[in-house]
């Protein structure tokens, strides 16, 4: 199994053997053919399962096709639950984005820093990670909209209902469109995550690890 036969592009493909991810992780090999088909994923991983990569390099491809359309209106939106995790995933889209052959801006954002700052790097913003209380701030300075991605992904979903952002996480769905693809990635399955499962997902491809 190669990353190429998944159906990457050759650019991201060439990244992945540079930094030596020489072969996808089960993770990987199974989401990221149901991702680049516009499926909805239900990944139950663990952290140093591969779930990042398993993510970020389908959203990016699939965000190639894409027309950029209005500033600050997001195209895939990452939701995680702290501000370690949001400047991770922010450093693995990073490093893969610069590759791809049209230009992604992303940004991540998260509490305990200046709003204003985040506030003017949000322009021509595409991908955005973001934790749930800050990502409602900057929408309600009207910094960034939502109501046209294409792509939510919750990442460590279980750990965002624990650390008590079912509120905000509630508050952020109201405002998405009703077309769109979704993907969850949770470390357990409980009552909670199913039911965020129901109320998200379209038929999605289960995926545990
Ligand atoms: P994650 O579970 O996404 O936090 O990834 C765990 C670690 O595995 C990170 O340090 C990644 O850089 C690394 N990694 C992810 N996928 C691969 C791969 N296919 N080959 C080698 N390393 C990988």
């Amino acid at each position: 199994m190669s990353f190429a036969s998944l159906g990457l592009y050759a650019t991201l493909v060439k990244k992945l053997s540079a930094i030596g991810y020489t072969e996808p992780y089960p993770i990987q090999q199974q989401a990221i053919p149901a991702i680049l088909e516009g499926k909805d994923v239900l990944g139950i991983a663990q952290t140093g399962s591969g779930k990042t990569a398993s993510f970020v390099l389908p959203i990016l491809q699939q965000l190639q096709h894409k027309t950029v359309t209005k500033n600050r209106f997001i195209r895939a939106l990452i939701l995680v639950p702290t501000r370690e995790l949001a400047v991770q995933v922010g450093e693995v889209v990073s490093t893969f984005a610069e590759v791809m052959p049209r230009k992604i801006k992303s940004l991540a954002i998260y509490g305990g820093v200046s709003i204003n700052v985040q506030m003017m790097a949000l322009q021509n913003v595409e991908i955005l990670i973001a934790t749930p209380g800050r990502l409602l701030d900057l929408i309600n300075l009207n910094a960034l909209n939502i109501s046209e991605i294409d792509i939510l992904t919750l990442d460590e979903a279980d750990k965002m209902l624990n650390m008590g952002f079912k509120k905000e996480m509630a508050d952020i769905f109201e405002l998405l469109p009703t077309k769109r693809q979704n993907l969850l990635f949770s470390a357990t399955l409980g009552k909670e995550i199913n039911t965020i499962t129901e109320i998200l997902l379209h038929n999605p491809v289960k995926i545990q690890v």
